[in-house]
Parts: structure tokens; sequence; C-alpha cells
């Protein structure tokens, strides 16, 4: 009987030396986490602090909601002729929108005329509603300007602009939609 109890005696002692381990001791002294909340991939943040749900379609998709010629544009990162818009000479005040979206990119207020037979504006409505790339399309790089909604292509942007930012968002007209101001 001497044995058993001794077997006995030895489990406990182990047991109550493991319970006190090092690493026992580690995983109970671990900061509380702090949660925060995960950016959505889903959502931009406008210039107001909103959230601004992205609009992501196919291109199949983009080809049913879009004319041949907004999808050659906006889709397909295309240009349409100088003087041929409806947009680049238009002098009423309002919003200029995406054609694909519908989100607000310019203000009348930052249109001016640049001769160039586009649309072309000195700064976008909110910088955070334009996404901006360098293309090397024509063969020196160039600063794509597109709808950060959606990824739409609008036109590209140069430093030959007006006062007060030396900035020439040169647009397609095919890419906006206008929206006249009530008064
Ligand atoms: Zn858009």
């Amino acid at each position: 009987m001497k044995y058993p109890i001794l077997i006995l005696i030895t489990m406990i002692c182990f047991c109550h030396i493991s319970c006190k381990s090092p690493r026992q001791n580690k995983e109970t002294s671990i900061t509380p986490r702090i949660e925060t909340v995960p950016a959505s991939k889903d959502f931009i943040v406008n210039k107001r602090g909103d959230n601004i749900e992205l609009v992501t379609k196919t291109e199949e998709e983009w080809k049913k909601t879009l004319s041949a010629e907004e999808f050659y544009v906006i889709r397909n990162k295309g240009t349409e002729r100088a003087f041929s818009g409806d947009l680049w000479d238009n002098k009423q005040e309002g919003l200029y929108t995406c054609a694909a979206c519908g989100q607000v990119l310019f203000l009348s207020s930052a249109k001016y005329d640049s001769g160039t037979g586009w649309p072309s504006f000195f700064r976008p409505d909110d910088e955070l509603m334009i996404k901006k790339e360098t293309d090397h399309k024509i063969g020196y790089p160039r600063t794509e300007v597109m709808c950060a909604r959606c990824g739409g292509h609008l036109g590209h942007v140069f430093d030959d602009g007006p006062p007060p930012t030396g900035l020439r968002y040169c647009l397609n007209s095919v890419s906006l939609n206008f929206v006249k101001s009530d008064n």
C-alpha cells in the first residue's frame, strides 16, 4: 500500500508545480487587447468623414450600364476628341458628377476655359474622391485621374493650370454628368 500513496503524493506535487509554471504566469499577464474597427475595403472616407460605398462591377456589368462611348472612355481609358464633348464650353453653375457612379467630383466654381476643348478644372471638389496614377500610354509619364469610388477614367492632371493651384484637370465630357444648381 505504500507505493500507491507515494505515487499519489508525487502526482499532487507535480500538478502543483506545473500550475505555477512560468508559461501560466505569462498567459495571465497579457495586457488586454484594444479593439479597433478595421477599415472596410468596401468604403472610402470623404473629406467630411463620411463613409462612401465603393462601386465595383465586372467589365461585363459596366458594358450593360454604360453607352459604347462611355465604356470606351471610362473603362478603357479612352479620350474623346477635343471640342466634341458637351461640357467643355459649359459655363452654367452646378456640379459635375461621375457619369459611371454618380459621385460628385468637380464644381463649376473651379472650372475654367483652358482652350483645349476639354472640360478643365483647377481642383476637384474633394481630393479624397479622386484617384491618381502615372500612365505612360503616349511615351512620357502623365498623371491619370480617376473616380476614387468606381475607378472610372476621367482624364489627366497637368501642372500648367491657373491659380490658386496651378493645376489643370483635363477631363472627358463623356466621363462627367452635369447637375445644374437650383439658384
Ligand atoms: Zn465613379
